[in-house]
């Protein structure tokens, strides 16, 4: 039995990398896991099923968020997985990169990276949280670009500052109920969302971590399993740098 025996956990963006990772870590550990994914329901079963093959539960879930009754048709799946169940666990990781300056961003792109990084957890957050147990934990992805300036990112990096102003006004407001509520943010990590970076650019960030290399999903999973357990019962409203330690000087 593991240290989440009992619990449920939502992981939004879980049919794919850090999400995926995060939604085996977690039924790994006991939880009932909501696998949430955006479009690609095929890669959601597939990681249902690995998380089943190891011994664990959960159930898929699809809403693509930054569309019309995006956060309804989530909680909806949501309400008829959990049957009844509180949730104790809810993950926002599900996100879009978006590669841009201030002088080559849009006003659709703003609005569309925006729509699904923040509005969408925003409002699901809103919406989770009469299911969530006391006791619950929030953990938002965020990143580490909210950290170290990163031109080409500015309106990607200033969504995650965002979500890492939610989680500590959130986490304030919900200690009465024992809920913690952290950001963890995720350095370089070795998914999708990097993959049209070229070899001499991931050089470049490895070079730039203490670690000497970019992170695996793995490495932020068992960051979110540590807030998400009972031994962080008394961290919230933290950003947790989870880079490897890049650009430390
Ligand atoms: P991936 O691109 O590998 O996976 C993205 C996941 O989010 C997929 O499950 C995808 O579902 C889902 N998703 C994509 N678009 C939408 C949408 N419009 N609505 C709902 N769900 C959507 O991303 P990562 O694993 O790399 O990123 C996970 C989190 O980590 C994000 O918050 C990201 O910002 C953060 N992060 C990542 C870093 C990195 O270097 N990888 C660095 C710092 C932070 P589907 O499969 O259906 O498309």
């Amino acid at each position: 039995m593991g240290n989440l025996s009992g619990r449920t956990a939502l992981v939004t963006g879980a049919s794919r990398g850090i999400g995926r990772a995060v939604a085996e870590r977690l039924a790994a550990d006991g939880a009932l896991v909501a696998v949430h994914y955006a479009t690609d329901e095929a890669e959601a079963k597939e990681a249902l099923a690995g998380i089943e093959a190891a011994g664990g539960q959960g159930f898929v879930l699809g809403a693509e968020f930054g569309t019309e009754g995006d956060v309804d048709r989530l909680v909806a799946g949501l309400r008829e997985g959990l049957s009844g169940r509180p949730l104790d666990i809810l993950v926002n990781n599900a996100a879009v990169g978006h590669t841009g300056s201030i002088d080559s961003a849009t006003p659709q792109d703003f609005d569309r990276v925006f729509a699904v990084n923040l509005r969408a957890p925003f409002f699901l957050t809103q919406r989770v949280l009469p299911l969530l147990s006391d006791g619950g934990r929030i953990v938002n992805i965020s990143s580490s670009v909210t950290r170290i300036a990163v031109s080409h990112e500015i309106v990607y990096g200033m969504t995650k500052s965002a979500l890492d102003t939610m989680a500590r006004t959130l986490a304030h407001g919900l200690g009465a109920r024992g809920i913690t509520v952290n950001s963890v943010a995720a350095g370089v990590t070795d998914t999708d969302m990097i993959a049209p970076a070229p070899v001499p650019r991931r050089a470049a960030v490895s070079a730039a971590t203490a670690m000497g290399r970019i992170g695996q999903p793995a490495d932020i999973a068992d960051v979110v399993a540590f807030l998400a357990s009972d031994d962080a019962r008394w961290v919230t409203g933290h950003v947790l740098d989870a880079t490897g330690g890049m650009c430390l000087g």
